[in-house]
């Protein structure tokens, strides 16, 4: 598997302790970009070419997690959840927590259903109901180790599968800084391109809306992942996104609550993909947001698309891309960072 990827899925980022990743990204945007700095907000900022047109990339560097909040006097730690997770994924999970004396694996507990009453056995476990077991018989023992308010993150994997597809933690939205990196060793036109890997976006694409007003670009594009619907139990007219088929170009986000695309920019990223040969889908989004949503209202608007890479169980421990649709996400990118740079 390449690495760059596979280190880009494993290192620990949560909304607000992107410090790790943000070192990454830092590193790997020099290798492209005349100039990279991380500004106060924690996003990191690369620039490359001149001209009188600004664009902006964008992909977060965050990714959902927990913070320790509490250590029990019997030794189990209490969270609170960052960014959306599905609770009844959490049970069972392995998860490391990032203390400053090093890494510490521990595993989400909860009560076991053979001992709940038939009543409670129907309501799914809140997660104010789980604890991480880290194998300590004290909160003494933990508080050695452990602090209030560290990060804590699924346990690191990624891997490859059959037909092109890896599996990964942190697949949204690290596939998305990878394209990032690949897009800024490639574009190379008149204009001043901007890689910005923002932070905070699990929780209110809060990077997205400094950098944007920072930079007041002319264009922008958010790259991220979005919802697959190629597994049993969900109906193509809920999501007909295919692993292996593309690009997703998103046309609408949240119902209209997120980013919605102007007829401009549709059209520029739908013909640019058939004139270079790249498959596509087009996504209409009932739920979830990208940067863009935050983006395209800075200042007075700015004309913003959204490329993304279908993901099946996103935000859990083991998300499920397909190399290639990656692989059109960078090239449809560079692709219409070449038609913009024109405009
Ligand atoms: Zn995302």
């Amino acid at each position: 598997m390449d690495k760059l990827l596979e280190k880009l899925l494993k290192t620990a980022g949560i909304s607000g302790y992107e410090a790790e990743i943000a070192k990454i990204m830092s590193e790997e945007l020099a290798k492209s970009c005349a100039e990279v700095e991380e500004d106060s907000f924690g996003n990191v900022i690369g620039c490359k070419g001149s001209g009188k047109k600004k664009i902006m990339l964008a992909a977060h560097m965050d990714e959902v997690g927990f913070v320790v909040k509490y250590v029990s006097k019997e030794g189990f730690i209490r969270f609170v959840k960052v960014g959306s997770i599905d609770d009844r994924i959490l049970p069972g999970q392995r998860v490391v927590i990032k203390s400053a004396k090093g890494d510490i694996c521990g595993i989400i507990g909860a009560k076991p259903p053979h001992i709940q009453k038939e009543e409670e056995r129907k309501q799914p476990v809140k997660p104010e109901d789980m604890f991480i077991d880290i194998g300590a018989k004290s909160r003494e023992e933990v508080m050695e180790r452990v602090s209030i308010a560290d990060m804590i993150i699924f346990e690191p994997n990624a891997g490859l599968m059959p037909n092109n597809l890896v599996f990964g933690k942190a697949v949204d939205d690290r596939v998305g800084c990878y394209a990032l990196l690949k897009i800024m060793e490639r574009v190379n036109v008149a204009a001043e391109i901007y890689a910005v890997a923002t932070a905070q976006e699990e929780v209110g694409l809060k990077g997205a809306r400094t950098a944007s007003f920072r930079l007041n670009p002319d264009f922008a594009l958010a790259l991220d992942t979005t919802i697959a619907g190629d597994i049993p139990g969900v109906r193509e007219e809920q999501s007909a996104l295919k692993l292996g088929e593309g690009v997703s170009i998103c046309t609408l986000e949240a119902g209209g609550r997120g980013f919605i695309v102007s007829s401009r920019i549709r059209k520029i990223l739908t013909e640019t993909a058939e004139k270079n040969n790249i498959k596509y889908q087009i996504d209409v989004l009932e739920g979830g947001m990208t940067d863009a949503a935050m983006i395209y209202m800075n200042r007075e608007g700015v004309s913003t698309g959204v490329l993304s890479v279908p993901t099946r169980y996103i935000h859990s421990p083991a998300a499920v891309f397909s190399l290639d649709d990656l692989q059109a996400t960078i090239d449809l990118a560079v692709k219409a960072v070449e038609e913009l740079a024109k405009l």
